[in-house]
């Protein structure tokens, strides 16, 4: 999705390491792209690549599971941290992937969504035939799986989630039975997460906006994008965070459940008792 254009500025300064400006509209250089997401300042060249200053080095890098891009595996020089050209391409590749996630969903136009109304729907019925969102309505954050606790804690503690991340959390809590304004709630803590965005994500998700009520990634998407985190005993016997969570909830006795609202409510008037 993100390879074009990645492809086509690297092709692009492959040719051109002087950062000369390109006549073809349809490229894009790697200077352009510094200016494009305001980096010119914090991106210097030096005799052997480039370095970049740590908080910027830190916001590109946040995204890459190599244990190579972590701040302390790095030579810091002076306060900054010196990038390869091809390792700046890929923290450039980073911002780009950020742009075009932050402005999901694109509209399609109609001719398009025309022609793939007949495949979505067979899809949709698959989807339904699976039934992964049985109704659950009970939320019980102990129980979730390892993988969604993490994302969760990930949130509250104000840290920064990536976009396939972030749908991963906010569909499995919709599916579990949260409304939008409980889960816009829940992102208030995160200074990351605008408000505006993350209502209009929401009810996206929830098919308020949209004509398909997401369901949370499966486990074989949740490993591809590296978001399985301390997976257990029980993620061995199943193959969807929701299945892992119906498992949980099967196992425990109803009577011993409490739900994570009523909990709330009850801190709130006992803090109004005080
Ligand atoms: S195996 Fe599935 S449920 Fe378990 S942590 Fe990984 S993604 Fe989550």
């Amino acid at each position: 999705m993100f390879g074009a254009p990645y492809d086509r500025f690297t092709t692009d300064e492959a040719d051109d390491a002087e950062f000369k400006s390109v006549g073809d509209d349809a490229s894009v250089s790697r200077r352009d792209l510094l200016a494009e997401f305001d980096l010119t300042s914090h991106v210097h060249a030096t005799a052997d690549g480039y370095d970049v200053g740590v908080p910027t080095y830190l916001l590109l890098s946040s995204s890459l599971r190599s244990d190579d891009w972590r701040l302390v595996n790095r030579a810091l020089d002076d306060g900054r941290v010196p990038v390869s050209e091809p390792e700046l391409d890929t923290l450039l590749q980073q911002a780009v992937r950020e742009r075009v996630a932050e402005g999901l969903p694109l509209d399609v136009p109609d001719e398009i969504a025309d022609a793939l109304e007949a495949p979505a729907t067979a899809v949709r019925d698959v989807l339904a035939d699976m039934d992964l969102t049985r109704e659950i309505d009970t939320v019980v954050p102990e129980l979730f799986p390892p993988c969604m606790q993490h994302l969760l804690d990930q949130v509250q503690r104000g840290e920064h989630l990536p976009h396939h991340s972030r749908f991963a959390i906010t569909s499995f809590l919709a599916n579990v039975g949260l409304s939008t304004d409980e889960i816009v709630d829940i992102y208030k803590v995160n200074p990351g997460f605008g408000e505006e965005m993350t209502r209009y994500q929401t009810d996206h998700i929830q098919g308020e906006t949209s004509p398909t009520e997401y369901t949370a990634p499966s486990c074989a998407t949740m490993k591809a994008y590296g978001d399985c985190v301390n997976p257990d005993d029980l993620c061995d016997a199943i193959n969807h965070p929701l299945s892992y969570y119906e498992a949980k909830l099967d196992d425990e006795d109803d009577e011993d459940l409490e739900d994570w609202r009523d909990r709330e409510e009850t801190d709130a008037d006992a803090d109004a008792e005080a």
